[in-house]
């Protein structure tokens, strides 16, 4: 039977999460459903503990730690659950007398529900008394805590630190939706984690990065599969790993060292984000909520000034074959998600929309 590649009409994938991926990983991706690594199986369908399974894991592995500069003293583990799993794991394996958290919007508050279920939680800043619209700074870090836990990128709110706290208390951080977008220094952090899904990989692993030392210490009994230290000890093999997953976010940190890193990309994000920020600062029919200095590289959320023009700029967003445009359900407007994979064209295309739309009606 032959099979035949249709050439799709070009979509413009804005998707928040799961969201765009490299074409030639998608590529990648299919050909090992039928043939993986040579084998002439199906990588769904052969042992995790096959040598080719293997070796495709410790490459991940090792992209993770040449990917972020990691020095020798972190482990990198591949374990499911989604970062969702992470809010839990982390007070679990860290918590012993007192955590810290910043509160900057949904993902955090899920954290911190999680962590009050396992020991004292304080919060010691927050910007929900302005919707989440911007990252808190110049608060204190309380001395006697085991842990400050951020959420690195606001994902449904549209803010992003640009820069880190510092402090000698031990830096948890929520990555999953800028992780491997814009380089930064590992050394500031005990824990890092992210779902793979905004922009890694696909859904269905979670990449956590543990300094070695931080774990042991909260004399708590944990249970088995939420013990980072067992994964760390059998190198994500402690039980079957999602194998494909694991294999699609390879082939993702693949293309992204191919093309030159996290610098490459970093520079290739900051291009977007200004051309996306540009048009929305300059057209009278949009606005933003989230404080300047704090907008997200990755994603921006803005609204119509007039919302009666809602449906006007819905079609040409449709007819531009823009995706993924709609805002989270609980925030509404508009959120335009400017991952890794989304090429700088994409963008362009989404500001001439915004451009045809103020000619029209502004
Ligand atoms: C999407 C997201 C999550 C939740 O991830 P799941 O893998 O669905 O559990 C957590 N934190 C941030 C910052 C996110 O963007």
């Amino acid at each position: 039977m032959e099979t035949t590649i249709m050439t799709a009409t070009k979509v413009h994938n804005f998707s928040a999460g799961p969201s765009i991926l490299p074409q030639e990983v998608l590529q990648k991706a299919a050909e090992a459903c039928t043939n993986f690594a040579g084998t002439n199986l199906s990588l769904l369908e052969v042992s995790h503990r096959s040598k080719e399974v293997v070796a495709m894991a410790d490459n991940a592995t090792a992209l993770v730690k040449e990917l972020l500069d990691l020095p020798n003293d972190y482990d990198v583990v591949f374990l499911q659950g989604g970062a969702s799993t992470q809010f839990l794991m982390v007070p679990f394996n860290l918590l012993k007398s007192k955590a810290a958290y910043v509160n900057t919007g949904a993902w955090s508050t899920k954290a911190i529900k999680e962590a009050k279920g396992m020991g004292t939680t304080e919060v010691i800043a927050s910007s929900e008394d302005d919707n989440f619209t911007y990252i808190p700074k110049g608060y204190t870090i309380p001395a006697d805590t085991d842990y400050l836990h951020i959420t690195s990128n606001n994902t449904i709110y549209g803010t992003q630190y640009q820069n880190f706290p510092e402090s000698n208390i031990p830096l948890v951080v929520d990555m999953s939706s800028d992780i491997f977008s814009r380089q930064f220094n590992p050394n500031q952090f005990s824990l890092i984690y992210a779902g793979a899904q905004k922009n890694m990989g696909p859904a269905g692993v979670t990449l956590a990065i543990i300094k070695k030392g931080v774990l042991g210490k909260t004399e708590r009994k944990i249970p088995t599969m939420l013990n980072y230290q067992t994964h760390i000890d059998k190198e994500s093999m402690f039980n079957t790993p999602p194998v494909f997953a694991m294999y699609v976010s390879m082939l993702t940190m693949e293309w992204l060292k191919n093309n030159g890193g996290v610098a490459w990309v970093e520079a290739r994000n900051k291009q977007k984000a200004d051309m996306l920020y540009g048009e929305l600062d300059s057209n009278p029919l949009f606005v933003t909520t989230v404080k300047p200095e704090d907008r997200s590289r990755m994603n921006a959320t803005f609204l119509l000034k007039d919302n009666s023009l809602e449906e006007e700029f819905n079609k040409l967003v449709k007819e531009a074959n823009i995706s993924g445009l709609k805002g989270h359900r609980s925030v509404g407007g508009y959120r335009a998600s400017m991952y890794n994979a989304l090429p700088p064209e994409s963008v362009q295309v989404l500001v001439d929309v915004m451009k045809e739309f103020g000619r029209k009606f502004g």
